[in-house]
């Protein structure tokens, strides 16, 4: 099967028009060809420096623009990084990411600290990602030299809505982000969110900007917005899975390559749901009791989920 990178809004809007369970069958035999259905890969993210960021994501307990209960924190020691991560690996996780409340790394020592967090956990025998926020190319390099595997970069949302939900950063400056992981010769993982009160032609404009990369994100995590107290998106109503499983089977459709992982929102999903999200092609998920700074799925109901579905932990 080709894999194109010239998707256009007409067929992008004709598969989200598509019956759910057309288009599930569709993505579906996509997943079959490309993956092995039932195998999922567990992500493990660990933060390893929390809140005070600098950038005003309207979505973020993490921001220092608002009044949550997400206090700046240190960054975590070394040893606790690679403790946490040898706990997660232990239970299944076969990637672990980093993640700091940051607008960008400077070169500095906690930049430093991150170079030797990441090797210390690639020797451990895992793919290693991270999510720092911009990177110039001496830093993505750099990275890459300590054992880095993949860079997580969201773009979110499509550009037009991208500016109503973030006003300290571009979206153009986020893809020059992504262009940097690129060149550097690390994975990109890029996805977005949804639930912002966003439109659907925002949801396919974003896939439309991923899937039209030369080469499409080997990662794109979906999210379901988690509203944060505090934050201006708060109050916004929960989107019906339904929508969540639509847009992950359009990513299947139209990157049949990457991992799609369902991110942020699972704790929130039935096992019913989350069985069609793997159906229409999701084969990733994050464990851990905690996403960031949000609830996630305990770890008795993933095991509960893996039992009854028949999942298999990708090694
Ligand atoms: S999403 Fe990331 S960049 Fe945005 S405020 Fe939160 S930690 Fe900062």
């Amino acid at each position: 099967m080709e894999i194109r990178s010239d998707w256009n809004m007409r067929e992008l809007n004709e598969l989200c028009e598509m019956p759910l369970l057309k288009l599930i069958t569709q993505a579906s035999k996509i997943h079959a060809n490309f993956h092995e259905m039932g195998k999922i890969q567990v992500c493990h993210l660990i933060s390893i420096k929390t809140g005070g960021c600098r950038e005003d994501c309207k979505y973020c307990a993490q921001s220092s623009f608002y009044k949550t209960n997400i206090k700046a924190q240190p960054m975590m020691p070394y040893e606790e990084v690679i403790e946490n991560a040898k706990l997660a690996i232990a239970k299944g996780a076969t990637r672990i990411c980093l993640g700091a409340a940051w607008r960008g790394p400077r070169d500095n020592n906690p930049f430093e600290n991150v170079l030797k967090m990441v090797s210390g956990v690639a020797n451990l025998g895992v793919e290693v990602c991270c999510t720092l926020g911009f990177l110039t190319k001496a830093q993505a390099k750099r990275l890459k030299e300590s054992g880095l595997y993949a860079y997580n970069h969201n773009l979110d949302s499509s550009e037009e809505f991208y500016k109503t939900i973030i006003t300290t950063r571009s979206y153009q400056d986020r893809l020059k982000t992504l262009d940097i992981v690129e060149d550097a010769g690390l994975k990109v993982c890029c996805g977005g969110i949804i639930g912002m009160g966003e439109t659907n032609e925002d949801r396919l404009e974003l896939v439309r900007t991923l899937s039209n990369r030369s080469s499409h994100p080997s990662s794109v995590p979906i999210n379901l917005l988690s509203p944060v107290q505090g934050t201006p998106l708060a109050n916004r109503s929960p989107v019906s899975f339904v929508e969540l499983v639509r847009i992950i089977a359009i990513c299947r459709i139209t990157m049949p390559r990457s991992m799609v992982r369902l991110s942020a929102g699972r704790k929130d999903l039935s096992l019913e749901s989350q069985a069609l999200c793997f159906l229409a092609g999701a084969n990733s998920i994050f464990a851990g009791e905690k996403l960031l700074t949000v609830p996630n799925s305990s770890s008795s109901s993933d095991e509960n989920l893996f039992k009854a579905l028949g999942l298999e932990a990708m090694h």
